[in-house]
């Protein structure tokens, strides 16, 4: 019998949820079940909420904005630095996702170093605004049943003339050597789902970072296309992660990364 129209949604049990994570993952759930699995756990099984960092909104914003500046590209009906920034304003105040606690004063400093960031990169036109993306913020997926392991699932910020774009915003200007280390696990994730979709061999990958210093600044890291030692790396991080998965192995990593936890106090009560 069919639930009635207007009853409450079903919670989905543990089980349900384990069962759903082993059939897909993307490389942010990766990443966090490589880092922490008790991280892992409390965010993506037991799903506990905690309130926005304002650096995160800060984060979403300038990603909004420049989501946003890609897709007029693609269109090629360009946005003009006005536009932009209307466009930033708008996702400032989307709070849809969560409204960070912020210390007075807080808000509007955090507001206009978002801002900046954008300005920084428009006006230096680390994507020139009459070139064509190849795609803009697309959901892709890969079947990799037959290497026995999960639909691997992603969103691509940008491609361009077959180079693959991923933006981020950081405090401290990045190490090239260090972030090609960093993010391997999501640039790779990026070039295989890139070639499942198209049949053909990205480019390269580029990070752009949007460094938020006083003086903002972008850096551009760029790699080459994955190698076929990166692909057997992702696949036995991902074999890993769902052999942790099934023996449901969550337990906690103590370590620098616990200092930016939002479930320390959590973590701190596990046994
Ligand atoms: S505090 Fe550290 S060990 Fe605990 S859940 Fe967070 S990252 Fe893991």
């Amino acid at each position: 019998m069919n639930a009635p129209a207007d009853a409450p949604p079903q919670e989905r049990s543990e089980k349900d949820i384990l069962n759903g994570l082993q059939e897909k993952v993307s490389a942010s759930r990766l990443s966090l079940f490589l880092q922490c699995r008790l991280k892992f756990y409390f965010r993506y099984v037991l799903r506990l909420t905690k309130p926005k960092t304002p650096s995160l909104h800060v984060g979403n914003s300038v990603h909004a904005v420049l989501k946003k500046w890609n897709k007029a590209r693609w269109l090629q009906t360009p946005l003009s630095l006005k536009q932009a920034h209307d466009a930033y304003t708008e996702a400032w105040a989307d709070t849809s996702e969560g409204k960070p606690v912020w210390d007075p004063g807080e808000e509007e400093t955090e507001k206009t170093t978002g801002w900046r960031l954008v300005d920084t990169y428009l006006r230096e036109s680390h994507v020139p605004p009459d070139l064509k993306p190849d795609a803009v913020e697309v959901p892709v997926e890969a079947d990799l049943a037959r290497h026995g392991l999960p639909r691997l699932i992603g969103i691509l910020d940008l491609v361009q003339r077959r180079q693959i774009i991923d933006y981020k915003t950081s405090a401290t200007t990045p190490n090239s050597e260090k972030v090609a280390h960093t993010t391997e696990i999501q640039t790779t994730s990026y070039s295989v789902l890139y070639r499942h979709n198209t049949g053909d061999q990205e480019s390269g990958v580029a990070l752009h970072h949007l460094v938020k210093l006083k003086n903002p600044k972008v850096v551009i890291t760029t790699m080459p296309p994955m190698t076929s030692r990166q692909e057997t790396r992702l696949f036995h991080q991902m074999e890993a992660y769902l052999a942790g998965l099934q023996r449901q192995d969550f337990i906690p990593s103590p370590g620098m990364q616990c200092v930016a936890c939002e479930f320390f106090n959590e973590c701190r009560k596990w046994h």
